[in-house]
């Protein structure tokens, strides 16, 4: 490779019924492409060869975009994961897959978590990126956190750290699909939201129908949503008590609901910490590309360039082509 020749990596989110991948230079330049199915109906091995073979189609790409192969391949993956091993997915079902077995041969790769890979990109050029310690809670069809410690994800002893969707907020509440009772999850997912709306007037509705409604009026859509922000303040009021985090970054479908969570949220938590001021809340900067932009920095880090995308700038990253 010359020296005129771009430096990139592949990106990989493999979530579980989709996966988005990108092709991302040293300088932060993006090319996002379409999702495609990770096809889990057809079982794990399947998931693994459909994942290394979007690997190679995004290599062919960007050695006919940039006149090389990428430097590397970096993968956000379900489950319990280190960088070098997809340990289990109760989702696509796998076991102890190797990190090289996602990708063409020669390719350097490195896995990640996907919420935590989420929360290193946030770390390292999103809505964290001027804080050390700091929550990174997407809020979609689950919850799950990533606990950024000193600016890196944290996954705990054994890679199960930050599940605080399934930690319990109200204890003889109602059951959570995952055999536990209470958890945040059940109130405050947007799935919740829109599943506990439909289960007290017969009318379907997803999270946010279940906001606009709220704000319209509805009482159950009130009642509703209201539950799901204080289950939320429960939780942070725990974690801020516990952690002492600079900073709360909330993403995932349900903040885009902007202010009519935001605001809310912030007077819940602050009413339930009684002797100390709350951490600001602000929305997640990258959006559905958090997953992808990490699994890009791991693949920066698979050939040890840990300092990549500390001066990417969000602009170039929001003007991602797709071709
Ligand atoms: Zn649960």
């Amino acid at each position: 490779m010359t020296a005129s020749v771009p430096e990139y990596v592949v990106g990989l989110d493999v979530g579980g019924t989709a996966m988005k991948g990108g092709l991302v230079t040293r300088e932060g330049r993006v090319t996002a492409l379409d999702g495609r199915p990770t096809g889990r109906e057809n079982g794990p091995e399947a998931v693994v060869d459909a994942v290394r073979a979007y690997a190679g189609e995004l290599a062919d790409l960007g050695s006919s975009l940039f006149g090389g192969p990428p430097v590397a391949v970096g993968l956000a993956v379900p489950g319990i994961v280190t960088s070098t091993t997809a340990m289990y997915s109760a989702n696509i079902g796998w076991r102890q897959v190797p990190a090289a077995a996602f990708v063409p041969p020669g390719l350097p790769a490195r896995l990640g978590h996907d919420v935590r890979t989420g929360g290193l990109a946030e770390s390292v050029f999103g809505a964290g990126k001027d804080v050390d310690d700091f929550l990174f809670l997407p809020i979609g069809t689950g919850i799950a956190g990533a606990v950024v410690l000193r600016g890196e994800p944290y996954g705990g002893a054994n890679g199960w750290g930050g599940e605080i969707g399934h930690a319990a907020v109200w204890p003889a509440g109602e059951k959570c699909a995952c055999g536990q009772i209470g958890c945040l999850e059940t109130y405050a997912s947007a799935s919740a939201i829109g599943r506990r709306y439909e289960t007290r007037t017969g009318r379907a509705a997803t999270a946010k129908d279940v906001v606009g409604l709220a704000a319209s009026g509805d009482p159950a859509a009130q009642e509703v949503f209201g539950e799901a922000v204080e289950a939320l303040a429960i939780s942070l009021a725990s974690y801020v008590l516990t952690m002492d985090p600079s900073l709360i970054v909330i993403g995932g479908g349900l903040s885009e609901a902007g202010p009519a969570l935001f605001d809310p949220l912030r007077e819940r938590l602050a009413a339930r910490l009684t002797f100390r001021d709350p951490p600001p809340l602000c929305p997640a900067a990258l959006g559905v590309q958090a997953g992808m932009l990490g699994a890009a920095l791991l693949g920066w880090q698979a050939v040890g360039a840990h300092d990549v995308g500390r001066d990417w700038s969000l602009d170039v990253l929001r003007g991602g082509e797709v071709p």
